[in-house]
């Protein structure tokens, strides 16, 4: 039986990340990745295959980024945590001195009858599925999208490149509502529905029809939409069955649970990614934001604790961004809702101005920033900027403010740089302007020292 020093389980965002991190962190070498398919897809790209990319193809990881950690395709069936080894299904078994459990999670179908016929698909991120989906879509006139959420409305948009009809069905009063602003989510349908997509909110899918294949779907409200084909997109499930078995603990989301350090009840096992269990920033309750960027991050934190705590999970915002017809946008942190559900006082500053200046350059859009803080602390609880192309910078921004506590005036105080062709002007800059419009609506002054 082969033994490594480290073997990780799932080969994607955060699998890929800690085998990384292990490396740069501690110069190991004696690394296995195991994972299900030969080859890893980028899973946010998913969408663009069928539309901007063209090509399963055109979507891969590169392996390169492995660096000397030995990749192993198969399914990982158990594990055995007295004698350290992991069993795959073609009967191999791999010892490790440490494991990192990154087995992410898998579509969510919900039980709507109808959901097994031919032609309804759904977001897996496996290559030859992915493929399959490619030739089924060709073809295909009409498409129902299930779910609003991002991930649907970025199928919905690639599909209508492609020339497809799409409808779009989200049950909520809004797409995207469980992560942004009302503004932005109606700016989203609006964008869409200017591309030619058909947006149709506050009713859910009460079936699908057809006798082999989706031929309708029927509504809630009896509302019947002739399809040729269905998308499905309404979340995921964390995959947590190996981890079960093993007797590892699960938490209140589904996910399994983990401390500060990424660690298990287990002190030798460690889970990360969509598979482990999530804290808020804000209060530590068990949160369900699985995203790419908070798996890779985990995937660091694990790596750096494998063999004593050095780095510390400070808890997790959510923090997106995407571009829907020729809208960007993008959101870190709490939503006015959400942050008024945790009980805070809130406060908005807002601010809009020419992404160049002048505004008479090429190419420059109105970008619009809005924030929300605490009216109690001057923290900043979360924010969101529209329309342009740097709004997903501008969210990162804005989630570094957030993680380290920045209040209101020193968001407002900030440095910033400024360039005509770059960036707004110094006298209009939309990230410390929206801090500035709080400040004065707080009437609160800026402490001369
Ligand atoms: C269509 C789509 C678009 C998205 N867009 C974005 C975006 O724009 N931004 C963003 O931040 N997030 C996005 N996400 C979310 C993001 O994809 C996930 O959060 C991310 O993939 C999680 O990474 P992970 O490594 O935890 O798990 P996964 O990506 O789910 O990978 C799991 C890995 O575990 C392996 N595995 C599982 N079980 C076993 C087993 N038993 N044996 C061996 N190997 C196993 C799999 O083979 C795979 O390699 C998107 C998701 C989808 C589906």
């Amino acid at each position: 039986m082969e033994k490594h020093e480290l073997v990780i389980i799932g080969g994607s965002a955060g699998g890929l990340q800690a085998a990384m991190c292990a490396q740069k962190h501690h110069g190991l070498k004696d690394i296995m990745v195991i994972r299900i398919e030969e080859k890893v897809m980028v899973p946010c790209g998913i969408p663009y295959i069928y539309g901007t990319l063209g090509e399963v193809e055109k979507n891969i990881m590169p392996d390169k980024l492995l660096g000397e950690a030995k990749p192993k395709i198969g399914e990982a069936i158990s594990i055995d945590r007295k004698n350290k080894t992991v069993k795959m299904k073609d009967g191999d078994e791999i010892g490790y001195n440490k494991l990192v459990i990154a087995t992410g999670s898998t579509p969510m179908k919900p039980p709507v009858p109808g959901m097994d016929k031919k032609n309804v698909w759904f977001a897996w991120k496996n290559t030859d599925y992915l493929q399959e989906l490619i030739k089924a879509i060709e073809g295909v006139g009409d498409i129902v999208v299930i779910g609003g959420g991002f991930i649907g409305l970025e199928f919905a948009d690639e599909c209508r490149k492609r020339g497809h009809k799409i409808t779009v069905v989200e049950l909520l009063e809004h797409c995207l509502q469980l992560v942004c602003t009302t503004d932005l989510c109606i700016r989203a349908e609006d964008s869409l529905k200017a591309t030619g997509v058909n947006i149709i909110t506050g009713n859910g899918v009460k079936s699908i029809n057809g006798t082999e294949k989706a031929e309708s779907v029927t509504l809630q409200n009896g509302e019947e939409i002739k399809c040729d084909m269905v998308i499905v997109g309404i979340g995921v499930v964390p995959n947590t069955k190996l981890a079960k078995d093993a007797g590892l603990e699960i938490g209140p989301t589904g996910g399994i649970k983990v401390d500060e350090f990424q660690r298990t009840n287990d002190p030798d096992i460690f889970a990360v990614g969509d598979c482990a269990e999530k804290y808020s920033f804000y209060n530590g309750t068990p949160v369900p934001v699985r995203l790419a960027s908070v798996a890779t991050r985990e995937g660091k934190i694990a790596a750096a604790n494998l063999f004593a705590p050095q780095w510390r999970n400070i808890g997790t915002i959510g923090v997106f961004s995407t571009i829907l017809g020729d809208t960007a946008m993008a959101m870190a942190g709490l939503t006015d809702v959400n942050a008024q559900k945790l009980g805070y006082d809130v406060i908005i500053g807002e601010a809009e101005a020419a992404s160049k200046h002048p505004g008479t350059l090429p190419d420059a859009r109105p970008m619009r920033v809005r924030l929300a803080f605490d009216r109690r602390s001057g923290k900043l609880l979360g924010g969101c900027a529209c329309c342009t192309h740097t709004v997903g910078e501008v969210s990162n921004m804005i989630a570094t403010a957030i993680v380290n506590e920045m209040t209101m005036e020193q968001i407002a105080m900030c440095p910033i740089g400024t360039h005509p062709f770059l960036t707004a002007s110094p006298l209009a800059y939309q990230f410390t302007d929206a801090a500035s419009n709080a400040l004065h609506k707080a009437k609160k002054r800026v402490e001369v020292a």
